[in-house]
């Protein structure tokens, strides 16, 4: 079709203007808005001509209506890739509020339901069509998209195609695929909040993107301020911030546990907080969520599970009591902060520990590849002949003599591979409330396990409750599984304790044909590649935390190739490390006093107070530098050392 005809040029620009009118039409009809942010109209624009797209859109920039309008407007279906079933629900229950026909097509609906969508995407009833790119790949669904009128393809957190964006998903590999399917000329596009040069190399190329327009709105945002405060004691650093900033907030931590824990300490502190993570029931979580969106909690303690469709504009600080280990995830999560536009704050805690444990972290995420041969093997040995095995996890963490937790990430890396297939609970969340006060615990004898619940459980288990992993809890107290489940059904039938943990599941394993060297060794270059990836952007992140001499928010967009001046406000930029009251000599001459008196361990208050005497204005600064440095080294026992240079 010659675009480039001058004539029919011309009928091109008069159909895009057409289309543009209606485009704003259905945009103040469906959503209630007088007109496209800038960003969103140039996407919206080249959709309509027609064009593949790449858009690069920071949280919060109104991505999902980059395509919506556009789908609206061409009519037909369009069809959306979507990595989490929780982000394909949010947007087909916004567009289905608007009355706009849309269904998500997961695991977790039934095949007669998943039918039945189809059917009406058919008929003209469904104008999106949300689905997993799993499911997209597989043939049976293939088939299906044949019989519908597909007009757009889009392609959401696209950046999971590239072993170099942060969330890798294998499945989003073969989604070039699809054009043979649908049609040739059904444009794609392309979204993404996060992307650096080189992922977005990989999304054209992967995806088959042809001439794409890339359009990408700038990441710099400057009503933030960016700060990292260094202490062994983040709680003591929490209270001073959460009572220092004003409105409200999210803090992030990187556990559930963490998440019920920190929102406990910040109530007894009279703070209002409330914890949010994937392991809640999702009516608690929109609760939860509901309570602080109109300000009836102030403080949010999340997972990252939190965040994603949820719009708080006025939200003025993110704190990150973990830190987060991936500039894409930092630059996401603090970006739901200060969308109105007026200051907001982005605080991390750093402790010197915090590095080791994000390293250990991303190790545990990638099992070493001898392990999983190794564990493969052994299941084929259990296995026999029927290269089918039905065991509970915790008789297969025994057998194999790992942690549970080792032991599902390499399950599911397996399954990913496609080398088993794993039917069952992988995992045991169980929600735990106590259902008398903490007065009947107390003076009553109780079993082992029963102290174990009181202490892991702490407060909640008295007022909102708890949602646990039993494995994990039943591997922290070393007994089986069951045995924990007996515990708490006996608590369950005293009335002191409700629960809806179950009894411990059988897992049915079955092992697929048996992988070349070939296949292995392709899965070790793989994993090993993935690994190497985190462990750059682990590195990169380390670097924002630990550095002190360039401007936050410099450090930071240098990832994601925006050149930008000095922020002015970050604390780097406001000076906060020049300590004026200590000249370079007289600090050298103090690391001298200091590798002295810190040769011995000295607990973290005694420092303070030995720092405090000589610079009674600078000694938090200067014990922030040295942590941050790596000077002083933080022992278990909460006690600090100073670390000899090599
Ligand atoms: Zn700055």
């Amino acid at each position: 079709m010659g675009r480039e005809g001058d004539g029919e040029g011309f009928l091109v620009f008069v159909q895009i203007w057409g289309m543009m009118d209606r485009a704003l039409e259905v945009l103040r009809r469906v959503w209630g808005y007088a007109e496209f942010r800038p960003v969103q109209g140039q996407v919206v624009e080249a959709v309509l001509a027609g064009r593949d797209v790449l858009a690069l859109l920071p949280t919060g920039g109104g991505k999902s209506l980059c395509y919506q309008v556009p789908g609206l407007v061409f009519g037909g279906v369009t069809l959306v890739v979507s990595p989490l079933i929780a982000l394909m629900r949010d947007q087909v229950e916004g567009l289905r509020r608007r009355g706009v026909g849309a269904v998500a097509i997961d695991s977790t609906l039934p095949k007669v339901l998943r039918e039945k969508a189809l059917q009406e995407a058919a008929e003209g009833q469904v104008q999106f069509l949300y689905a997993s790119p799993e499911r997209l790949v597989m043939e049976s669904f293939q088939e299906a998209l044949r019989g519908l009128p597909i007009r757009l393809v889009a392609v959401d957190e696209a950046h999971c195609i590239s072993q170099w964006g942060h969330d890798f998903r294998g499945a989003y590999l073969e989604l070039g695929s699809l054009r043979a399917v649908i049609g040739e000329q059904v444009p794609w596009i392309a979204l993404t909040a996060t992307a650096t040069a080189r992922v977005q190399k990989d999304i054209i190329e992967l995806l088959g993107l042809r001439e794409p327009v890339v359009i990408r709105q700038p990441f710099y945002r400057p009503n933030f301020y960016y700060a990292v405060v260094y202490d062994v004691d983040k709680d003591k650093r929490l209270l001073q911030s959460v009572k220092k900033l004003s409105g409200s907030g999210i803090v992030y931590v990187s556990s559930q546990r963490g998440a019920v824990q920190v929102a406990e300490r910040l109530r007894s502190w009279g703070v209002s907080a409330a914890a949010y993570h994937a392991g809640m029931a999702s009516q608690l979580r929109s609760a939860v969520q509901e309570a602080w969106i109109q300000e009836k909690v102030r403080i949010i303690v999340a997972t990252s599970a939190f965040g994603m469709g949820i719009d708080k504009p006025d939200t003025r600080f993110v704190l990150h009591y973990d830190l987060a280990a991936e500039p894409e995830a930092y630059f996401q999560e603090v970006g739901r902060a200060g969308r109105d536009g007026e200051l907001a704050y982005a605080v991390a805690l750093y402790s010197p520990q915090d590095a080791l444990d994000m390293e250990r972290r991303i190790q545990e995420k990638y099992p070493a590849h001898p392990f999983l041969q190794a564990l493969y093997r052994q299941l084929e040995g259990w296995a026999g002949a029927e290269r089918r095995l039905r065991l509970s996890l915790s008789q297969l963490t025994q057998r194999a003599q790992v942690s549970a937790h080792l032991l599902r990430q390499a399950l599911h890396l397996l399954s990913q591979e496609r080398l088993l297939e794993v039917q069952g609970e992988v995992g045991q969340r169980a929600y735990l409330r106590s259902r008398v006060g903490p007065e009947v615990w107390q003076g009553k004898p109780l079993s082992p396990q029963a102290e174990w619940v009181l202490r892991l459980g702490g407060a909640a288990l008295f007022r909102e409750g708890v949602y646990v992993d039993l494995q994990d809890w039943a591997q922290e107290m070393g007994v089986e599984y069951e045995e924990l489940y007996r515990e708490l059904e006996g608590l369950r039938r005293l009335g002191w304790i409700e629960h809806d943990a179950l009894p411990e599941g059988v897992l049915a394993i079955s092992l697929r044909g048996r992988p070349t060297p070939t296949q292995w060794e392709a899965i070790r270059h793989k994993y090993r590649d993935l690994l190497r990836a985190a462990q750059v952007r682990l590195r990169f992140m380390l670097g924002y935390y630990q550095q002190r001499s360039i401007c936050r928010a410099q450090y930071l967009l240098r990832y994601f190739d925006e050149e930008i001046p000095p922020c002015g406000q970050c604390d780097v930029c406001r000076g906060y490390y020049r300590v004026e009251e200590v000249s370079e000599n007289t600090l050298e001459a103090l690391q001298a006093e200091l590798a002295a008196y810190m040769e011995v361990p000295r607990p973290v208050r005694e420092v303070q107070g030995f720092l405090r005497r000589r610079f009674p204005k600078s000694a938090e600064q200067i014990l922030e530098i040295l942590i941050a440095e790596g000077q002083v080294e933080l022992l278990s026992d909460w006690r600090l050392r100073w670390r000899k240079k090599k």
